[in-house]
Order: structure tokens, then C-alpha cells, then sequence
């Protein structure tokens, strides 16, 4: 089963919390701002996730998602 690994932009705030808690260290911080104004995280190296949802558990605003992805090769 493949996974799709998914960061609203525009509900992330910036915490780093995800960064921080990510244990294949795939998360970074955006250089560009979002429309709220803030940096938002981003998948800096999506081919290393292991689609563990450690970070979707930690993000306070239900930023990120995981969704299984039928009948195509994931992102
Ligand atoms: S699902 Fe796991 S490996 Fe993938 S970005 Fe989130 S914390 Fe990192
Ligand atoms: S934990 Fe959520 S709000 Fe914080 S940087 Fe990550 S995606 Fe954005």
C-alpha cells in the first residue's frame, strides 16, 4: 500500500514541532512565507519518510496528513 504524505500550507504556523520530532529527519522549515504569514514546514526529503505519522500526531493545528494512495505510486 502506498502513502501520501501531505502539509497544509496555509494551517501550518511555523512551530517546528514537526521538524523536531521526525525520526528520518524529512522536515524542514520554508524559506517562503505562507499566507498567514509564517514559514511553513515542508517535506525537504519526502523519499526518506517512513509514513510513521509521528509528525501528523505532534502538529497542534492538523496541518499534516497521511492518506493511502490506491492504484498509483505515491509522491
Ligand atoms: S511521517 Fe514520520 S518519517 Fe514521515 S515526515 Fe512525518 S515524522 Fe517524518
Ligand atoms: S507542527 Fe504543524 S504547525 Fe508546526 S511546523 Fe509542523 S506542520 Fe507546521
Amino acid at each position: 500500500m502506498a502513502y501520501k504524505h501531505t502539509i497544509d500550507n496555509d494551517l501550518c504556523k511555523g512551530c517546528g514541532l514537526c521538524v523536531s520530532v521526525c525520526p528520518k529527519n524529512v522536515l524542514e522549515i520554508s524559506n517562503q512565507v505562507n499566507n498567514l504569514g509564517y514559514f511553513p514546514a515542508y517535506q525537504a526529503c519526502p523519499e526518506d519518510c517512513i509514513f510513521c505519522t509521528t509528525c501528523c500526531i505532534m502538529c497542534p493545528d492538523v496541518a499534516i496528513s497521511i492518506t493511502k494512495v490506491v492504484g498509483e505510486k505515491a509522491d
